[in-house]
C-alpha cells in the first residue's frame, strides 16, 4: 500500500524539528552501529490501522539492540533527546496491534532481531531462560535438539510469536500451562531510567534458583511489567511442563436452538452456514467443542469417558470419533496445540475475506454458559449492525473464560475498516455496562478499554500513572500503552 504522497518520511514525533531528529538518529547510530538502525522511509505493506490514516501510528525508525548493555544504551539516548520508544520481542501481536507504536514516530525498539538466544534450559527443574527474540518454535525446536524429550512448552494459536514477548503481554495456551504469566519465573529489565534490575531470586547474587522460584523477598514487582509501559523485558525465565504420560484431542458438537434470524447484507447467512456445516465432519451443529485430556493412555480412557457421558447428556451432542476424520481436520490441530506442539493453522481464518486482517474482541467471564451467552449476543448485535461475519471462540482458563471474538474484514476497503472499528468500540462498550472487561485489546482501543476499568473513579488507572511518572519522568517509554499516559502527554488530547 503506498504511502500518501504528501507525507515527508520518515515520520517524526510531534514537536520535533527535522534537524533535531537528525541528530538524535545519528547519536544511535554511533551508540548501536549504523546497520542496526533503520530509518522508516520505505513503503508501508501493511495499512489496517482502522478510520485512520496509516500515517498515524507508524514509526520513525528501528533499533536492533544486541544486549541488555545496549538496551541501557538506548533508553538513556531517549532521554537525552526525549524521544518516544516503544519496545518489542518479535512484533507478532496480531490483532492486537501488530509491530505498530501507539505514539506517531516513536523509535521502536527490536529486541527480536538480535537478542534471540535461548540461554538455559534445565531438564531437571524443567525451567528456561529465554532473551525476546526467541520463538515459541525456536524454544519446542530447541528442546527437541537437545534431546529432553520429557520437557513440554505451552503455545498459543500461533507459534511464530516471541515466547516473552506474549508473556509479558499476558497471552495464553492451552495446556496446564496455558497462563504464560503464571508460568514465567523471574525477569531482567531496564528501566525507563537505564537502571537495570533483575526481580524474584534473581535479586540475589550467585543464586541458582532465579526460575525456579519467582517471587523471592519482598513485593512482587514483575506484574507491573506485563501490559504497561513501565520497563523492557530483556530476559524472562520459564516453566516447562514435565510429559504427563501423553495427551490425546477430543471433539463433540452441540446442536443449540438458533435464534440468529438477522441477515445482514455483508454477512454469511446462518443458514448457509448450517447447510456447508452439514457437509462436514462436524455436521449439522451450532457449536464444536474441542479438548484435550492428559496422562498415560489408561488415564486419558477414563478421562474421555467421563467427559463424553457429561457432554451426551446435552440434548443433540454428538461425539465424533477421532478416527472418523480426515487427517488434515482442523481438531488434529488443535490436539497439537494442546500438546505444545507449534502451528500456524488459525492464520486461515484470514482466508475469509480478501485483504484480511483481524482485530480480537477479547472478553473475559466466569465459565458459565449464560455469561458466556451474554457475550455472544453482545457481540452478535454489534456484528450485525456493522455487517460483520463473527468467529467466537470460548477457552476455558483456569477459573476464567476468555470469549475471544476474531473479526476479519477486508483491509482494503475503508467500509469495512471502518465497520471493524465501530463494532469493536460498541463491544467494548456494551460489554462493560454489562461488568465485563477485556483481558487484552488492540493498541487503539487501550485508551477505552483502560477507562472501562474505573472503579472508584479511576484510582486504578491514577495509581498506574503515580508509577508511570516515578519510574519514567520523562515519559519516553510506549507513551499511551494500555491506556498509560506519561504526565508530558496526559489530557493533552493523545487519549482515543
Ligand atoms: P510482541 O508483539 O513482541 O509483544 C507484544 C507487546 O508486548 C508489544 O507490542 C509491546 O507492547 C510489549 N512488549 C514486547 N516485548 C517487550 C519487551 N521486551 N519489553 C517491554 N514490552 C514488550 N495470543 C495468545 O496469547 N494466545 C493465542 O492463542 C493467540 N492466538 C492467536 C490466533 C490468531 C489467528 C492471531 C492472529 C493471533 C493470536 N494471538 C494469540 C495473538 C498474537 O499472535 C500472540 O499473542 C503473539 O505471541 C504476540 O506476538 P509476539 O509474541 O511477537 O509479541
Amino acid at each position: 500500500v503506498p504511502r500518501s504522497s504528501n507525507v515527508e518520511l520518515p515520520v517524526i514525533p510531534s514537536g520535533y524539528s527535522r534537524p533535531r531528529f537528525n541528530r538524535a538518529i545519528e547519536s544511535l547510530q554511533s551508540l548501536i552501529g549504523t546497520e542496526n538502525v533503520e530509518l522508516n522511509d520505505k513503503p508501508l505493506d501493511d495499512g489496517w490501522y482502522l478510520e485512520l490514516e496509516q500515517e498515524e501510528m507508524v514509526s520513525s525508525a528501528t533499533v536492533y539492540p544486541s544486549s541488555t548493555e545496549e538496551v541501557v544504551h538506548i533508553v538513556r539516548w531517549a532521554n537525552e533527546f526525549e524521544i518516544p520508544i516503544y519496545a518489542i520481542s518479535m512484533g507478532r501481536n496480531l490483532g492486537y496491534g501488530g509491530a505498530a507504536a501507539r505514539v506517531r514516530g516513536s523509535v521502536i525498539v527490536d529486541l527480536g532481531k538480535r537478542m534471540a538466544k535461548v540461554l538455559d534450559i534445565n531438564p531437571d527443574t524443567c525451567t528456561c531462560l529465554l532473551e525476546p527474540g526467541v520463538s515459541f518454535y525456536a524454544l519446542y525446536e530447541e528442546i527437541q535438539r537437545r534431546g529432553y524429550d520429557h520437557l513440554w512448552i505451552d503455545v498459543p494459536d500461533l507459534g511464530g510469536g516471541s515466547v516473552l514477548g506474549n508473556t509479558i503481554d499476558r497471552g495464553v495456551g492451552y495446556t496446564p500451562y496455558g497462563n504464560h504469566f503464571e508460568c514465567h519465573s523471574g525477569m531482567e529489565v531496564v528501566l525507563p531510567t537505564g537502571e537495570v534490575i533483575r526481580t524474584g531470586m534473581g535479586a540475589l547474587p550467585g543464586n541458582n534458583t532465579w526460575q525456579v522460584f519467582p517471587y523471592g523477598y519482598g513485593p512482587y514487582a514483575d506484574g507491573i511489567f506485563t501490559q504497561s509501559n513501565f520497563g523492557i523485558v530483556t530476559k524472562i525465565g520459564m516453566t516447562l511442563m514435565p510429559d504427563p504420560g501423553g495427551s490425546e484431542g477430543f471433539m463433540c458438537t452441540f446442536k443449540e436452538e438458533e435464534d440468529l434470524a438477522q441477515i445482514g447484507k455483508g454477512q454469511v447467512p446462518i443458514k448457509r452456514l448450517r447447510e456447508i456445516a452439514s457437509t462436514l465432519p462436524c455436521g449439522d451443529c451450532s457449536w464444536v467443542y474441542y479438548g484435550s485430556v492428559y496422562g498415560p493412555k489408561k488415564s486419558r480412557d477414563k478421562k474421555l469417558k467421563v467427559i463424553r457421558d457429561a457432554f451426551e447428556t446435552v440434548p443433540g451432542a454428538r461425539w465424533i470419533p477421532r478416527d472418523s476424520l480426515p487427517k488434515d481436520h482442523y481438531m488434529f490441530s488443535r490436539e497439537k496445540i494442546a500438546s505444545g506442539v507449534p502451528e500456524f493453522e488459525e492464520l486461515r481464518w484470514l482466508n475469509w475475506h480478501k485483504n484480511g486482517s483481524h482485530v480480537f474482541f477479547s472478553p473475559v467471564s466466569a465459565p458459565r454458559g449464560e455469561d458466556a451467552m451474554k457475550l455472544f449476543n453482545i457481540a452478535k448485535k454489534w456484528h450485525d449492525e456493522c455487517d460483520l461475519d463473527s468467529f467466537p471462540a470460548c477457552c476455558i482458563g483456569l477459573r476464567e473464560m476468555y470469549v475471544i471474538v476474531n473479526m476479519v474484514y477486508d483491509r482494503g476497503d475503508p467500509a469495512s475498516k471502518a465497520n471493524a472499528y465501530r463494532c469493536m468500540r460498541g463491544m467494548i462498550k456494551d460489554a462493560a455496562k454489562a461488568g465485563f472487561g477485556e483481558y487484552r485489546t488492540h493498541l487503539l482501543l487501550s485508551d477505552q478499554v483502560a477507562a472501562t476499568y474505573s472503579w472508584n473513579n479511576n484510582a486504578l488507572m491514577r495509581f498506574h500513572e503515580s508509577i508511570k511518572d516515578t519510574l519514567d519522568p520523562n515519559g519516553i517509554l510506549a507513551p499511551g500503552r494500555n491506556g498509560i499516559w506519561p504526565k508530558k502527554y496526559r489530557n493533552k488530547g493523545w487519549e482515543l
